[in-house]
Formats: structure tokens, C-alpha cells, sequence
């Protein structure tokens, strides 16, 4: 299942790249941006401020599920089925109601990657796999590298390497960058805060360091989790001491995706303000490099 194709993407890998966004994710992080990522099924997403007056298209499409109160429309999206999603798919005329997620067709992903072939041989560029988690689909995500490694296109996935290691391993041979989260080191914060196993994410990164695969680490810091002198601390100790690591990225927590969060009806549950630490963000760049690591801050 696929959410969303990027092409001239400068942000996710050496040069101009084509990002492909893989849908579905094993963790379930309180500040995500991308929610409309983490569930692999298709899904509806609605903007009220977007619907019409008087509209009631969507309702007749699927009445069981739908019903127009007042100003907007209600979905109860327990009871909407793959048909019904069918059925949504083309018929909101002002973008309000859309779905999210495609059947992933593999040939036609690549024919769009291979269109920017000289852009990616100009500038360094190539495929990135990002997601939700590109190792969910760990057939998928092997096939997409081996193809562009064919055409000699470079290849990198971002991952949260929340998944059994079975998942990643196929697509090691075909894999030249991954951007590899590093959230948290500490097992009770972890499972407090993505109701996932710190204790997996670390495994895979001690493997995958044994492999000798090429890493860049990614640290998104939060409010309230991470974003504190202590855990940076331990954060960087084991991505410079156990990993042997030579690069990592600070991310300062944002709040761009939030209203997605409004579309899908799901509750936010981490700060409403974007990190505003410039000491903090300091601290992390010059600790991390005095255990000499390249540290960098992302956006
Ligand atoms: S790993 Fe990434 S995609 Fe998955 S829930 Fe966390 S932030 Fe969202
Ligand atoms: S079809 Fe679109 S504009 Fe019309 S009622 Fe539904 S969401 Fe609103």
C-alpha cells in the first residue's frame, strides 16, 4: 500500500530524489507527523472548511456511513468498506473528503523513478523508501531497491526499524544509505511514547552496524521525551559508542502535520508548539561532536 509518490525531493538523501511513501507502521508515536501513514489500510480524510453548503454527494454515494449534519458531514468510518472506499475516491468535487493509500503497483512506481534518471546522475540523487515503515512491506521494499540498483539509480529508506529483522535483511544488497530513527535508549520512555520495544529498534541498529551498513541517525527531539540534555546524552552515547557510528541528524520537533489530525478524527497527544531550544540544540551538536560524530540539525 502506497500514500503518497514525491518527485525533486531535496530532503531525504543526497541530491534530487524520488520519495516513495509506503503506508502502514508498527509504532504509534504521539507526535507523528504523518498519522495518515501508520494504518495500512486505505483511509478517509475530511476537511469541513473545504465542504460545500448544501453538498450531498458523498452521503448518496454512501449513505450506511455518511449523513450531512448542518455545516458538515459525519462518518462513522467503522462501517465503510473497500467498496465504499471505491465509491469516495472520485466523488468529492472540492477536495473536502479524500482517500488515502493506493494499491502499490510496482511497475508503475518505477516507470515515475525512472523518469528523473538524469536528475539523479546530475546531482547525486536517486530513490528514497520512507513511509510509515518501508520494512512493513518487506517484499515490496526489496524489489523497489533491486530495480533501482539495475538501473544503477542510488537507493535509500528511511526507517524507524521497528520490525522483525527477517523484514530488513532482504533488502541489505540493494541498500546504499538508510536514514535510520534513533528515538529514544531508554525502554520505559520508548514504550510510554510509541507503544513499541526500544529494545528491537536497538537490536536491528547493533546488527545492522555489524553488517557494515552505511547510517545516518536521526534523532527527532520531543518535548517531554527526549528533548532534555540527559537523554541526548544517552542517546548519542549509543550511536557513537555501540554503534561506531560517523553521522548523526537532530530534528527539532514540529507541528506541521497536526491538522491531519483533525481530518482523520484522531485525537493529538504531544505538545501543540514547536521546539523552541536554541541551547538545547546546541548542546546536542557540540556533544555529539565531541564524540566524534558529524552532527547536523534537519528540519
Ligand atoms: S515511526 Fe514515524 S511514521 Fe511511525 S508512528 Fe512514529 S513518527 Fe509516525
Ligand atoms: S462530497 Fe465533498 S463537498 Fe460534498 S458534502 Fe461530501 S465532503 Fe462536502
Amino acid at each position: 500500500m502506497l500514500f503518497n509518490l514525491q518527485r525533486y525531493s531535496t530532503h531525504d538523501g543526497p541530491g534530487i530524489r524520488t520519495v516513495v511513501f509506503l503506508k502502514g507502521c508498527s509504532l504509534a508515536c504521539r507526535w507523528c507527523q504523518n498519522p495518515e501513514s501508520r494504518s495500512r489500510a486505505r483511509e478517509v480524510l475530511y476537511d469541513a472548511r473545504l465542504c460545500l453548503d448544501g453538498c450531498q454527494l458523498c452521503e448518496q454515494c454512501v449513505p450506511h456511513a455518511i449523513q450531512r449534519v448542518n455545516s458538515r458531514i459525519t462518518i462513522d468510518r467503522h462501517a465503510i468498506s473497500e467498496r465504499d472506499l471505491d465509491r469516495l475516491e472520485t466523488c468529492c468535487p472540492t477536495g473536502a473528503l479524500s482517500v488515502c493509500g493506493s494499491a502499490l503497483d510496482l511497475d508503475e512506481v518505477m516507470g515515475t523513478v525512472l523518469r528523473d534518471l538524469p536528475f539523479y546522475q546530475r546531482t547525486g540523487g536517486g530513490i528514497t523508501l520512507s513511509g510509515g515503515e518501508p520494512f512493513m512491506q518487506p517484499e515490496a521494499c526489496a524489489e523497489l531497491l533491486q530495480r533501482s540498483h539495475h538501473h544503477q539509480i542510488h537507493t535509500a529508506v528511511e526507517s524507524c526499524l521497528h520490525v522483525p529483522w527477517h523484514n530488513i535483511e532482504p533488502s541489505l544488497e540493494f541498500l546504499d544509505l538508510l536514514l535510520a530513527d534513533l528515538k529514544h535508549v531508554n525502554a520505559n520512555s520508548f514504550k510510554q511514547w510509541t507503544d513499541g520495544s526500544a529494545k528491537r529498534v536497538m537490536d536491528n541498529f547493533r546488527r545492522l552496524a555489524a553488517h557494515g551498513v552505511n547510517m545516518t541517525i536521526r534523532v527527532p527531539l520531543i518535548p517531554d521525551f527526549n528533548a532534555d540534555e540527559m537523554s541526548i546524552r544517552t542517546i548519542t552515547d549509543f550511536a557513537a559508542d555501540d554503534l561506531g557510528a560517523k553521522e548523526i541528524h537532530f530534528l527539532p520537533y514540529h507541528t506541521l502535520g497536526i491538522n491531519k489530525y483533525r481530518l482523520l478524527d484522531m485525537p493529538y497527544l504531544a505538545a501543540d508548539k514547536p521546539l523552541d531550544n536554541p541551547e538545547l540544540l546546541d548542546f546536542a551538536q557540540q556533544y555529539a561532536r565531541g564524540k566524534g560524530l558529524t552532527a547536523l540539525l534537519r528540519g
